[in-house]
């Protein structure tokens, strides 16, 4: 029995620490053996037990069970090993996050809930949701990187650097919208504490996503409506001097894909159960 609780089949310590023990009860077991093997041998019910004992210890170090002689694998079996194999692949995954890989900021607020975020029974990530995520999306900084705008200044409050976290956090264009979102979701608007409040709350996750779709819409317009302003302003100096536009037009090129293209952030970031959101 302490063996079992020491060894449980799932999870417990790696193959070296088993064989250790392993090799500690056969040397207790077999103490002293030249001296009582004969009339061991010659008793079958003490023969048995040791048998037993040694089949015990046998399990305990590959992990299988009493029944695996001939008696099929139960269903409760097959759901436990397919739980603890996922539950190691996520392990897994979790140690393969490079934190010097780009990302980070969306990686380093999933990764210390990342079992639970890939749980989550409900909520999809819609687009909104992922530009806020990511990063990638219509806020001047990553316009300005892809090189589709010159500035990476925000238009809403003119703080010189416009990033998804500028947006969540302190834009005072959003101040009615985060007012919605602080309700549910806490003061903190970091998002490892967003992803946290979120992960496995419906409220929450339904206040975020709101959050997102209203102020990334209104982004968006504004954007197209500063593209138009710029296109007439570009035609008019095209037809006095014959230059060139400096980059295309329009939104699937302003905003990295467009409403209703899925980016590919997208598809690591929904859940378990999939997405209810524009995609
Ligand atoms: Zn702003």
């Amino acid at each position: 029995m302490s063996l079992c609780r020491l060894l449980p089949n799932l999870g417990g310590p790696e193959g070296s620490v088993r064989r250790l023990y392993a090799g500690t009860v056969h040397s207790m077991l077999l103490y002293g053996a030249p001296v009582w093997a004969e009339k061991l041998d010659a008793t079958r019910r003490a023969k048995n037990a040791m048998h037993q004992l040694q089949r015990r210890v046998a399990n305990r170090i590959c992990r299988g069970y009493r029944t695996r002689a001939g008696v099929p694998v139960t269903d409760g079996v097959r759901r436990a090993l397919r739980v603890h194999t996922r539950r190691a692949l996520i392990r897994e995954w979790n140690k393969r996050l490079d934190p010097r890989l780009p990302g980070q900021r969306t990686v380093g607020a999933i990764q210390p809930c990342l079992e639970e975020w890939l749980d989550r029974a409900g909520g999809g990530v819609n687009y909104d949701m992922t530009q806020v995520l990511t990063g990638h999306g219509c806020f001047g900084e990553y316009l300005g990187r892809i090189q589709k705008k010159r500035t990476t200044r925000c238009h809403h409050c003119s703080h010189e650097r416009d990033t998804a976290q500028h947006t969540l956090e302190e834009c005072v264009a959003w101040a009615g919208e985060r007012t919605e979102l602080v309700a549910v979701v806490g003061r903190d608007l970091s998002l490892p504490a967003v992803i946290r409040a979120v992960t496995g709350n419906d409220d929450g996750w339904k206040a975020f996503s709101s959050f997102c779709s209203k102020v990334m819409l209104q982004k968006e317009e504004a954007e197209k409506e500063r593209e138009r302003t710029g296109q007439r302003q570009r035609e008019m100096e095209q037809d006095t001097d014959g230059g060139v536009p400096p980059w295309p037009l329009g939104r699937e090129h302003a905003c990295g894909g467009g409403r209703r293209g899925a980016s590919p952030q997208q598809i690591w970031i929904r859940g378990r159960r999939g997405g209810d959101g524009d995609t």
